[in-house]
């Protein structure tokens, strides 16, 4: 890190932060060693060739020219084999080798399929889907990998019709944008664009308010691509705060509630294992804002803040892992009135003790969006962490759960 960098983006924030309502409280704990820092930075990424593999011989097709597509390479081993590598945008990288393509025959046969995870390890049940719209987990007597094996090995039932072969359910940047296109018929709704990506995507806000708007709730998903489940469980969360429940309603009259559901939506339509289109984990760039994406977000919402004089009182970050579980802010971390968190956690697992989320406290060094809401904004915050294979269903009613659980919790706490 470049120390004279590091100092202007200092007075950066400074000046930025004295410019707004609420106080600022730029307080990241000093780091010894500069090395332990991240430096996100653009790097180079490596894009894929979009193309159709064909395979004569044995009358099959397979593709990746599509959004969220992941298969850089794919060769045929024997009549009823093909070897795919899935490599990553560039590395070191996180372990989340994700992979999406569509295959089919000219007549019906059973295919064997190898990915080699170049810098990985098989993580993601297959997916599949007929139409990109409704899917289904792969039958697990198809599947012939354990989790950290090398290479993902599993055999398709395919035939004329497009079969759609992917890590976890597709759902790129279009779909957000329709989704939150859908929740503006409401009234109360609004949606914002408050930057664009490295690529020129659109970044995108929604917000929910029948209020002043002086109490804020902010929410995140989708830093990291691959990472679905939170994502829908997010999705589900965000629809109980519009919905028509009484607690809905009332909280509505007491907070503002700003959504950016795609934070990474290079990432997420390049089909990215990790990182945005400048090369970089965004969930380390909370504390430099190198990227455009976490520059605009933190803009925005310190603009939000400004404009109403309104104070942040708690952040979610959406994002998946192998199981379910909450990185929860330490509680000895500054001076904060600690609790919302572990009363959070307690009222879901009370509801859901089958699915239950674990909490786990995170260091307070991370420069990743919690921490930002704690150093700069002085709020708890969690990252919010589902399971890659949790039932989709129990994401689905879960997700209303805690959406319920949050706003009474918030409402007693700021009515
Ligand atoms: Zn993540």
């Amino acid at each position: 890190m470049n120390p004279f960098k590091l100092i202007s983006g200092l007075l950066l924030f400074i000046s930025i932060g004295a410019a707004f309502g609420q106080p600022i409280n730029i307080n990241w704990p000093e780091v010894k060693d500069s090395i332990n820092l991240v430096d996100t930075h653009s790097r180079p990424v490596e894009f894929q060739n979009k193309q159709v593999f064909s395979f004569p011989g044995i009358g099959v097709g397979v593709r990746n020219d599509f959004t969220s597509a992941r298969l850089n390479k794919l060769v045929q081993v024997n009549d009823s084999t093909l070897s795919g590598w899935i490599t990553p945008e560039n590395f070191p990288i996180n372990m989340s080798p994700w992979y999406a393509f569509k295959i089919w025959a000219d007549t019906e046969k059973d295919i064997y399929i190898r990915l080699n995870y170049k810098h990985g390890r098989h993580r993601y049940i297959p997916r599949l889907s007929k139409d990109g719209q409704n899917w289904a987990q792969m039958d697990l007597a198809d599947l012939y990998t354990g989790m950290e094996d090398t290479t993902g090995f599993f055999k398709l039932h395919i035939n004329p019709d497009t079969l759609w072969v992917s890590g976890q359910e597709i759902m790129s940047s279009a779909s957000a944008y329709q989704w939150i296109e859908s929740l503006t018929e409401k009234p109360f709704i609004k949606s914002h664009v408050f930057g664009k990506s490295t690529q020129g995507r659109s970044l995108k806000a929604i917000s929910i308010s029948e209020s002043d708007g002086s109490n804020l709730l902010v929410l995140l998903s989708r830093q990291h691509p691959p990472e679905l489940t939170g994502y829908k469980e997010m999705i589900s969360f965000v629809e109980t705060i519009a919905g028509e429940s009484r607690m809905a309603k009332k909280f509505r009259k007491n907070f503002k509630v700003l959504v950016v559901p795609m934070v990474n939506p290079d990432g997420v339509d390049n089909g990215h294992w990790r990182h945005c289109a400048g090369g970089v984990d965004l969930n380390r760039d909370w504390r430099h804002f190198n990227q455009p994406e976490t520059y605009a977000f933190r803009k925005f919402i310190l603009e939000e803040i400004e404009k109403t004089n309104a104070q942040v009182r708690y952040g979610i970050d959406f994002h998946s892992t192998y199981i379910d579980l909450f990185y929860i802010n330490p509680k000895d971390s500054l001076q904060l009135d600690k609790g919302i968190s572990m009363t959070f956690i307690n009222a879901i697992n009370k509801k859901m003790p089958d699915n239950p989320f674990e909490p786990v406290p995170s260091g307070i060094e991370g420069q990743n969006s919690s921490n930002w809401f704690l150093h700069e904004l002085g709020v708890e915050a969690i990252t919010y962490e589902v399971g890659d294979n949790t039932d989709r269903e129990v994401i689905r009613k879960r997700g209303e759960i805690a959406a319920l659980a949050l706003m009474k919790i918030l409402r007693k706490k700021y009515k």
